[in-house]
């Protein structure tokens, strides 16, 4: 299996460091706010490279956390405590908003196929952790105290950028958005580990600790559960492009500090799902959801076909036109299948299935070529296979893209009750002798690739 590693900036073989084990880990969602499809997008990633590695034989073991406690990095960094300040909005506690959004995340993650991970672990559940690796930081003399806070210091790294193409004199402040002056902090690149003193004096949760009561830095979470799960050698990291850089830095900065060693060999990033006007985020207001997406109309598993059609490393552009062609190839590629499985025959020869199998098995192998997967999903169904052939290559490759291919109807509920609201308006129409809105009906059904048929029995309708 060869995948891209940001670390190296090279696609290269993956070797665990455990023969045919896998430690994975996914840095998991802020739950101030909803995750936008944006977001999701970054998961079904994840969900791919998952199931890849399960599928080539590993042992895969994966921990994704769940931030719940302030996402911030500094006492400079700019905006509010986004848990607080959404908690102080609605008029709830954190823990409140915190269980909301995640119930939410979890809701439209599964709603996407995605296989939940082996651990699924709030940051609030690991304050002991922080401090323990924090103390050993400390004392291995790689941060300092400072204003009432505990800070990281990268002036002791040669290599704290490693990770990153920024260099140090980009983080001059004034220069990246987002910095500000914090006149405590020894270098401009150092970030809390632990707070005690914040300008977010009304920060709810807190916790006791040696340097006083207060409460970890962001990247301390993911640093503290990884190794509380996967312990001193991580195989795979990822995360979306925007954690390259501080996020990843850091935990590397701050978990090899603590261990004494390199710590993850891989570095997993997907790109962005944009808008219209940039990149997807959650600062821009409304914001779209996997299930907002399913009560319009849309199955969610065509947003997933539509993510599965790019590949990872690519900006993706979300628009409905797009959604709206990636549901309709979505849904005709269900209905060929329909077909197939209704007309089953013939003995499956292994000889006749290897080259797909092979084939479909080498794309996902050269850095997920999820599009590259589907095309050859495509020839399996053009070709001259029996169809108990096709229907086996079906079911083993979407252990892999999770379409449901084989479930027994592609329509939403949703859909379906637009379809019959439809058929009753065109009924009534007729009924009325209004021709004219009654072709209007069944051209916009079929515009959606939906047709008509007035039988004996009533209309019927089929996805084409
Ligand atoms: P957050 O809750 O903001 O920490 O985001 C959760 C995950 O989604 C992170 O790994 C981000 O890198 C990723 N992410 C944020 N915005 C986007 C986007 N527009 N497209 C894809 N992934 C994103
Ligand atoms: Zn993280």
């Amino acid at each position: 299996m060869k995948i891209y590693n940001t670390l190296t900036r090279k696609i290269e073989e993956f070797i665990p460091n455990e023969e045919g084990k896998v430690k994975f880990y996914t840095c998991g969602p802020t739950v101030y706010h909803y995750q936008h499809i944006g977001n999701m997008r970054n998961y079904i990633g994840h969900d791919i490279l998952d199931k890849t590695l399960r599928y080539l034989g590993y042992d895969v073991y994966r921990v994704m956390n769940i931030t719940d406690v302030g996402h911030l990095t500094s006492d400079s960094d700019s905006g509010d405590d986004k848990m607080v300040k959404s908690a102080k909005a609605q008029n709830k506690t954190v823990m409140d908003i915190a269980k909301f959004y995640t119930d939410q995340f979890m809701n439209d993650f599964k709603l996407l196929n995605n296989k939940v991970p082996e651990v699924v672990a709030p940051a609030t559940d690991y304050i002991d952790d922080y401090i323990k690796i924090i103390q050993k930081i400390l004392d291995n003399g790689y941060a300092y105290i400072e204003g009432g806070n505990v800070y990281f210091d990268t002036s002791k790294l040669d290599d704290y950028y490693k990770l990153t193409n920024h260099k140090e004199d980009e983080m001059v402040v004034g220069i990246r958005e987002g910095v500000e002056y914090d006149k405590n902090k020894h270098n401009q690149a150092d970030f809390v580990l632990w707070f005690t003193k914040s300008k977010f004096e009304d920060q709810e949760l807190k916790w006791e600790s040696p340097w006083g009561y207060g409460y970890p830095g962001w990247h301390i979470e993911c640093t503290g559960i990884n190794i509380h799960y996967c312990g001193e050698y991580l195989d795979i990291h990822g995360g979306g492009v925007d954690n390259i850089f501080p996020h990843h830095t850091n935990e590397i900065a701050q978990s090899e500090a603590y261990l004494g060693h390199k710590w993850c060999n891989y570095w997993f990033h997907n790109e962005h799902l944009m808008d219209e006007s940039g990149k997807m985020s959650k600062s821009k207001g409304a914001i779209l959801t996997v299930s907002l997406l399913k009560e319009k109309g849309y199955n969610p598993l065509s947003f997933r076909y539509m993510c599965l059609s790019s590949h990872y490393r690519k900006q993706l552009v979300f628009n409905y036109e797009s959604l709206d062609n990636a549901s309709l190839s979505y849904e005709k590629l269900l209905n060929k299948i329909k077909n197939i499985k209704e007309n089953k025959k013939g003995i499956v020869n292994e000889e006749n299935i290897k080259p797909f199998k092979n084939k479909f098995k080498e794309a996902l192998e050269n850095d997920l070529n999820t599009s590259l997967a589907i095309t050859t999903l495509y020839d399996v169904l053009k070709s001259n296979l029996n169809n108990n052939e096709k229907l086996y290559l079906i079911e083993d490759f979407d252990k892999v893209l999770s379409l449901d291919l084989l479930k027994e109807s592609s329509i939403t509920e949703e859909l379906k009750k637009y379809i019959e609201e439809k058929i009753e308006e065109r009924n009534k129409a007729k009924k009325e002798k209004n021709y004219e809105l009654a072709d209007k009906i069944r051209e916009e059904l079929l515009e959606k690739n939906i047709i008509i048929k007035d039988t004996r029995e009533g209309t019927k309708y089929e996805v084409k």
